[in-house]
């Protein structure tokens, strides 16, 4: 008997579990037609498998289920605040923390305290949220990713890195003074998941202290990009995802978070930073848009289950799961030759759509209509992830053509089996299998910010 290589399967059992509605593919047709070929419109009772986001969407423990039931639910000072806390700084080291109700909260403070009008704010590739409060701020994102990341081929191990070159150029161009902070989001999102290595982020440090410049890190998925560097870069292979974790948030200043990703909870974020005038000025500015610094917007249960989450998911057998199980999907897609982008990312995979769907020119918005006829053919909800989401230029108002076209196909933490996930990967396939009868879309309503949430298409 020859032996395969060794499996993996999931660090924990199921106790609790939700039916799923099935739905027929008419039923489908016209629930999509009715949410203007816009997953995000979709309800979610008619979805089968959804993998629309693994934001809030995890499943908690049994711990974490036991700490909603110790919410101290005081105005001021909960226990469950110190308790979260502790965590931080056990687990990221950030001396202050400021709670918030999730990640774009904690945007919002952090940008509105740290950047003055008409600064430069470069980052490794734009987050929508992420970007929009440093506009509302009165920045100007600026892109210092390296090239690779904008290549769904390349397969460099760290496409999430920050490009030396291109931030020295702006520290030139604009000087130090003129930015307001570096963000170096750890894992890239956009970029579909790539990490970011401790080198770089190292380097970006030792850069953007020589010039004054404060680097903040987005931390929402940085224990994934732990994970990767201790696969991928030397010197890391024996070192727990925790210890790698700690290092890497020791070469930023201050981090935002959205709780709803790594940390195993549906509600819930931060903001963490070393200097203690910053945190003054933010737990000044988080009563005006959260609530009291020791609730920013959340129950004392949501920060408890929060607290507790980081615990769980920090542990080398929970990431190393949760990330092979992306893989998995991604290894059925690569059976049947699905164009995707590569290295697969670690919360999701990223499907080309400009490569799926050759024939549909980009301003006929080819990600959104493969989201949806992913949707029409088996109940499996995913996102677009291309031009919809870039959204436009803040001052032509012409639309950004961004060089990534995709649907991210989004694995919630701990939710689904891999018997789900060979269900996704044959939809797909079917789909890609009919792809040559597929149409465009046209947008018949737009929203002003963050359009891809709420706009509406018809069929061309
Ligand atoms: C989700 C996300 C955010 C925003 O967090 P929310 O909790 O959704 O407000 C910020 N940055 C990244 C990289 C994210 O994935």
């Amino acid at each position: 008997m020859s032996f395969k290589q060794k499996p993996w399967a999931e660090p924990f059992k199921v106790k609790v579990v939700e039916p799923l509605k099935m739905t027929t593919q008419n039923d489908r047709e016209n629930a999509i037609k009715e949410a203007g070929y816009n997953t995000f419109l979709l309800k979610s009772e008619d979805v089968y498998i959804d993998l629309l986001t693994d934001s809030g969407t995890n499943a908690m423990s049994d711990y974490q289920w036991a700490g909603m039931m110790m919410g101290d639910e005081a105005y001021a000072g909960s226990k469950n605040y110190y308790y979260l806390e502790s965590n931080v700084r056990k687990y990221y080291g950030y001396k202050y923390l400021v709670p918030t109700h999730q990640g774009r909260g904690a945007e919002n403070l952090l940008s509105q305290c740290l950047i003055k009008k008409g600064q430069y704010v470069p980052g490794n590739m734009y987050f929508t949220t992420t970007r929009l409060h440093q506009e509302l701020a009165g920045g100007t994102f600026v892109d210092v990713i390296i090239d690779e990341a904008h290549d769904p081929q390349s397969e460099h191990p760290f496409k999430g890195n920050i490009c030396l070159n291109k931030f020295e150029d702006l520290i030139k161009k604009v000087g130090g003074g003129n930015i307001a902070y570096v963000t170096i989001g750890a894992t890239v999102n956009m970029a579909g998941g790539q990490p970011v290595s401790m080198k770089n982020i190292k380097e970006v440090h030792e850069l953007a202290h020589k010039h004054g410049i404060k680097v903040v890190l987005d931390a929402t998925r940085a224990m994934e990009n732990a994970y990767y560097i201790q696969q991928r870069e030397e010197g890391y292979s024996q070192k727990t995802v925790a210890e790698i974790l700690k290092e890497f948030a020791s070469y930023s200043d201050a981090a935002t978070m959205s709780g709803k990703k790594d940390l195993l909870v549906n509600i819930g974020g931060f903001v963490a930073v070393n200097d203690e005038d910053l945190f003054e000025e933010l737990r000044n500015m988080v009563v005006v848009y959260e609530g009291l610094h020791t609730y920013g917007g959340l129950a004392g249960r949501d920060m408890e289950a929060m607290a507790r989450g980081m615990e769980e998911a920090v542990l080398d057998e929970h990431i190393s799961s949760r990330i092979r199980q992306v893989a998995y999907l991604g290894n059925l897609l690569d059976d049947y030759n699905i164009p995707m982008v590569k290295p697969f990312g670690g919360h999701a995979i990223f499907l080309d759509a400009r490569k799926f769907y050759e024939h549909i020119p980009q301003n006929q918005y080819p990600a959104q209509a493969l989201a949806a006829n992913i949707y029409i053919n088996s109940g499996v909800r995913g996102m677009e992830r291309g031009i919809v989401s870039a959204g436009r230029n803040k001052e032509t108002g012409e639309e950004y053509f961004p060089k990534l076209e995709l649907v991210r196909l989004t694995i919630p933490r701990r939710v689904y089996t891999q018997a789900h996930l060979d269900v996704v990967a044959y939809s797909v396939a079917e789909v890609y299998e009919n792809r040559k009868n597929a149409k465009g879309l046209k947008m018949v309503y737009e929203p002003k910010y963050l359009r891809f949430f709420q706009a509406l298409f018809e069929e061309m």
